[in-house]
């Protein structure tokens, strides 16, 4: 099983494990780390040295040799894995309205930094390049939310939203990256800088393209739906 994020005491900890039986069925199932009786080994390892998002720790969770009572079954054995898929559809709306955040904050400081800042003898944002970085995240950030929020709100009237889950984390991460990047442009060297909080934020938004599957993953899934469903309608 890959890094995940985990925070707190040791004991403090449980985990969603996705086990396969011996007759090939797919269950999720609730593991608890201080039953010794379920967990013959469970190897913790140090916090990964990761390149951002350093507000959590993610560490490497091992399962060896683990016995878990079928009592610890989530939901239905032989369905663990559209159970999964149906938790990551709904995962990918929140990173998406967290590329939104990201974007927007990176946004508002690259706006703040360009009243600031004189070049040339005028501020910044008096230039028409430093104009169109600003015009284009404004503009890209705008279509991320509202992206997000019909995904959300389709999940909320319970009407199907895996494609649009997908589109709106395809398009709010990998925008959160582009508004980032000019961020930290529009600050010339003071952006690459962790005096200021730009390049923190370029690292964290590089990370929303990988996480709750990758972007190619959100392609997949998209293009797999739009096959099905026809191309005219998100
Ligand atoms: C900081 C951090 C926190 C995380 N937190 C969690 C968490 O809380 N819970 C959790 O379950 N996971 C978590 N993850 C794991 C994360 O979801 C996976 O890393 C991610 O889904 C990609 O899987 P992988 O690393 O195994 O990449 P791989 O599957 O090895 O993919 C490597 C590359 O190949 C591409 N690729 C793979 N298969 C295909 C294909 N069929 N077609 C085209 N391209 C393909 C991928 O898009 C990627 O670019 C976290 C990862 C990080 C870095």
């Amino acid at each position: 099983m890959g890094p995940f994020p985990a925070s707190g005491k040791k004991l403090d900890l449980n985990y969603l494990g996705i086990m396969r039986f011996e007759d090939g069925k797919i269950a999720e199932m609730w593991v608890e780390w201080d039953n010794l009786t379920i967990l013959t080994q469970l190897g913790h390892f140090p916090p990964e040295k990761k390149m951002g998002a350093g507000g959590t720790h993610s560490h490497e969770v091992r399962y060896e040799n683990v016995r878990v009572p079928l009592t610890n079954i989530l939901g239905v054995e032989g369905e663990g894995l559209q159970q999964t898929l149906k938790i990551l559809d709904g995962g990918r709306i929140s990173v998406g309205a967290l590329s939104v955040g990201i974007a927007q904050a990176a946004l508002e400081e690259g706006v703040r930094y360009a009243k600031e800042r004189q070049s040339f003898g005028k501020a910044l944002k008096e230039h028409q390049a430093i104009q169109w970085l600003v015009a284009d995240a404004a503009a890209e950030i705008h279509a991320a939310r509202l992206m997000v929020y019909y995904a959300a709100w389709l999940k909320d009237q319970g009407k199907p939203y895996t494609k649009a889950g997908a589109v709106a984390k395809l398009f709010a991460t990998e925008m959160a990256e582009r508004a980032s990047y000019s961020a930290i442009q529009i600050h010339g060297s003071y952006g690459y800088s962790r005096e200021y909080p730009v390049e923190a934020m370029y690292k964290a938004a590089r990370l929303m393209t990988i996480g709750e599957g990758t972007s190619e993953i959100q392609r997949m899934v998209i293009a797999r739906k739009v096959f099905e469903d026809g191309p005219v309608r998100i």
